[in-house]
């Protein structure tokens, strides 16, 4: 490692403006985020132990603290070509609808057919499990957008695609299987009678709708169990902040060459991959004291595991097979009430940005769903796209941000991450429309529940 040539700062862009590296922020990180951990011996996962469940080059990028460059592959550059870069807009119409001196910007990860930024880590998740030739990988969904994006990535590279799918989304979300399916993946309902912890967790919860927790436990089963299949993730991993990096790499270089300079940065925080993509180059100058910048995550507060969660070593998954990881959480048993539809569900958050959230060097605020819903609306309503749930946390708090400037009278320029498109999302706005939606927050008694169950690390 140490031979490799030092790649100086700067953003390196190809012929047709897609970043020909991606970004380690955790190369100029100060504190590293804390290693995944054994969650039989206590002690760092090894290379050799991850690339049990993890393809070998992802352990490499997951276990890589030290090279901030990483070199896109080709392949994986062309794949970004049918869909990158992405458009970073200036939302003219909402600021004059808020009447805002503020100057607010968005990068639209919502335009290509999964509807979501999670098609950049899937591709080339998928293209590294491909070069070490493997049959195919599993995964769980939520909602379906991770699921979908993978199915797009396998059938790209011709790869077997096995989606473990959380049963309330499963029922709800019929038409997100049906574009799995289109991609050639085999979706189940999790909890499932295929897996052992499937089985377990459906004799000792009967009629449960299922959880992201228990749907990882099952997809990682069903990898290391099945020669030539591993296992992959969405979100929360430091190799899926990596690949997401090209958002904010983009971004960057979009502004740059209108010599624009944020204030504030702001993104939706579910496990962190778009917000810790988004905002890495910016980062990457604030931990160098290059810059200065506001960085905001948002959350559910009916999620909160950055506002309201501990800095812990904890579960990735309630059935317990996945490493420990040092961050927020809410404890691995936590599920959301169950008339929340905003998206970001996980207990969990990125050990990245939980470590420089903990460093003091970002913001966290949880906002409301219904206060979310109705600016999702207001922003279709001026600027044309319908937006997800989960990209309607950060369009509040940009919208409320700029609302502060106008009673300020500061002309602050806002980006913020618009992560997606919510066609399938039309269940939860139905309830938000027929004043079905409630605004369920934990109580500090339920959430001192679900803490005292953290496993006990030194
Ligand atoms: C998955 C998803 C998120 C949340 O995931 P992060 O890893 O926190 O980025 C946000 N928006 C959309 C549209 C998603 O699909």
């Amino acid at each position: 490692m140490g031979s490799e040539k030092k790649i100086p700062y700067k953003i390196y862009l190809d012929e047709t403006e897609i970043p020909q590296y991606w970004y380690n922020v955790r190369a100029d990180m100060k504190n590293k985020p804390a290693p995944l951990l054994n969650p039989g011996t206590l002690q760092p996962m090894t290379a050799e132990e991850l690339s049990g469940v993890f393809c070998e080059e992802l352990v490499a990028q997951e276990l890589d603290n030290e090279n901030a460059f990483i070199e896109i592959p080709k392949e994986i550059r062309n794949f970004y070509k049918m869909y990158r870069p992405s458009p970073l807009v200036r939302a003219y119409c909402l600021e004059e609808k808020l009447g805002t001196p503020a100057k607010i910007y968005y990068k639209f990860e919502g335009n290509n057919t999964s509807g979501s930024h999670k098609l950049n880590s899937a591709i080339a998740q998928a293209y590294y499990a491909k070069k070490q030739g493997l049959k195919g990988v599993t995964t769980e969904t939520g909602a379906g957008q991770w699921g979908t994006a993978l199915s797009m990535a396998c059938a790209y590279l011709e790869l077997d695609c096995k989606v473990y799918m959380v049963k309330v989304s499963y029922e709800q979300k019929p038409f997100r299987r049906e574009v799995m399916r289109v991609y050639g993946a085999s979706v189940t309902p999790s909890p499932s009678e295929t897996t052992q912890i499937g089985k377990k967790i459906l004799a000792e919860h009967p009629g449960t709708t299922g959880s992201l927790g228990c749907a990882i436990s099952e997809a990682v089963e069903v990898a290391v169990s099945n020669p030539g299949y591993r296992y992959v993730l969405g979100s929360v991993l430091n190799q899926v902040l990596l690949h997401q990096s090209v958002i904010g790499l983009e971004t960057k270089a979009a502004l740059d060459k209108y010599g624009v300079v944020p204030d504030i940065i702001i993104g939706c925080a579910g496990g962190g991959s778009n917000l810790g993509g988004l905002i890495a180059p910016f980062m990457g100058e604030k931990l160098r004291g290059e810059k200065d910048y506001r960085i905001i995550a948002v959350e559910p507060a009916s999620c909160p595991s950055f506002t309201r969660g501990k800095f812990a070593y904890d579960f990735a998954d309630t059935g317990m097979v996945c490493p420990l990881a040092k961050m927020y959480t809410l404890g691995s048993d936590f599920i959301p009430s169950a008339n929340h539809a905003g998206g970001l569900r996980y207990h969990g958050m990125s050990p990245v940005l939980s470590q420089l959230y903990d460093d003091g060097l970002m913001e966290a605020v949880s906002v409301k769903q219904t206060d979310v819903f109705e600016a999702a609306e207001l922003f279709a309503r001026v600027e044309g796209i319908l937006p997800a749930p989960e990209s309607s946390h950060a369009i509040r708090v940009a919208i409320d941000e700029a609302l502060k400037c106008k009673e300020t009278g500061e002309e602050k320029t806002i980006v913020f991450g618009l992560t997606g498109t919510g066609y399938f999302d039309m269940v939860a706005y139905e309830k938000f429309h027929e004043h079905q939606m409630e605004d369920y927050i934990p109580t500090d008694e339920e959430l001192a529940k679900y803490a005292a169950k953290l496993p006990k690390v030194e």
